[in-house]
């Protein structure tokens, strides 16, 4: 049950006694998009939700600027995950936002980027219809969207990609274990979240199954953020330049001929404001 269908169930009725400004009797969790780091990216909901939440928990992908728009009366939990013990930490998760839940609380579970693209948030969710505890998905602009658009590359381009896939480079028993064949497609532009310990891999695997060598590719490092990095070449050049450059995660790379169009198109100056338009705030 969504937190939507359990007030259009059960509108909220007044606990005898009860005060305006006290918990209700029964929480509920909001697993939000923070999207890519700049706190302009979030949407409205993000913003109505952060503002109403007890307590929030976020991972390391939540910039310092998002979590600064939170009231200073929610309770904020760091909920980062390492490597090693990710199973662990993935139950110990679960469990905090269902006990703090049963305590009542408006719970604010903070993803980076999109919660529903590479954001495993299927074992949350599992866990509190399991519970019935009401909740909320609500979308973010993945890190994709954001990066590209902050490095001036546009993801398709009706001169240079048809079609945009989203991939995730993480090694799984040191390999990466991806499609390749229907990766290395002409006009089609790649993606790739967690790629960073295997970009030279993947530069030379694309190239093996036919990509051109000189097919433009980019690393994308803090995307959207004032400390946005990017690094352009070909998938013949990228890895070296990469390392020499010594970026650093979170990355994302984009492999497709559109990486080009950056030269014209790219606009945005980390540590520079943006063009000052009415705001909101
Ligand atoms: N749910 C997230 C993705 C989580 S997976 C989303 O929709 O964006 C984590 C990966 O996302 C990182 O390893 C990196 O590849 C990418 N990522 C997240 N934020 C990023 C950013 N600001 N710049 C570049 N890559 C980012």
């Amino acid at each position: 049950m969504t937190v939507r269908d359990a007030m259009r169930r059960s509108p909220a009725k007044p606990v005898p006694g009860a005060t305006a400004g006290r918990r209700a009797a029964r929480g509920e969790v909001y697993l939000v998009g923070a999207g890519p780091g700049d706190p302009d990216l979030l949407t409205l909901r993000a913003v109505k939700l952060m503002r109403r939440a007890d307590v929030a928990l976020y991972d390391s992908l939540i910039s310092q600027d998002v979590l600064a728009l939170l009231p200073a009366r929610t309770e904020r939990i760091y909920v980062g995950k390492q490597r090693a013990n990710h199973t662990m930490r993935q139950e110990a998760i679960n469990d905090l936002l269902v006990e703090h839940a049963l305590a009542g609380m408006r719970v604010l579970r903070l993803k980076g980027g999109d919660p529903f693209v590479f954001g495993r948030v299927g074992e949350e969710i599992d866990t509190l219809s399991a519970r019935g505890i009401p909740f909320e998905v609500v979308p973010g602009i993945t890190a994709a969207l954001g990066a590209a658009a902050y490095a001036g590359i546009p993801l398709t381009h009706r001169d240079h990609a048809q079609s945009c896939v989203f991939v995730t480079g993480h090694l799984k028993d040191g390999s990466v274990d991806l499609d390749w064949p229907a990766l290395a497609r002409p006009r089609q532009t790649i993606v790739v979240y967690m790629g960073l310990l295997s970009l030279p891999a993947i530069c030379r695997k694309l190239i093996r199954h036919g990509l051109a060598r000189d097919t433009g590719a980019a690393v994308v490092q803090q995307g959207t953020t004032q400390t946005q990095r990017v690094v352009t070449g070909t998938l013949g050049t990228l890895p070296a330049r990469g390392a020499k450059a010594k970026v650093h995660a979170p990355t994302l790379i984009i492999v497709g001929n559109v990486v080009r169009l950056r030269e014209k198109l790219n606009w945005f100056e980390p540590g520079v404001a943006k063009a000052k338009t009415a705001s909101p705030s």
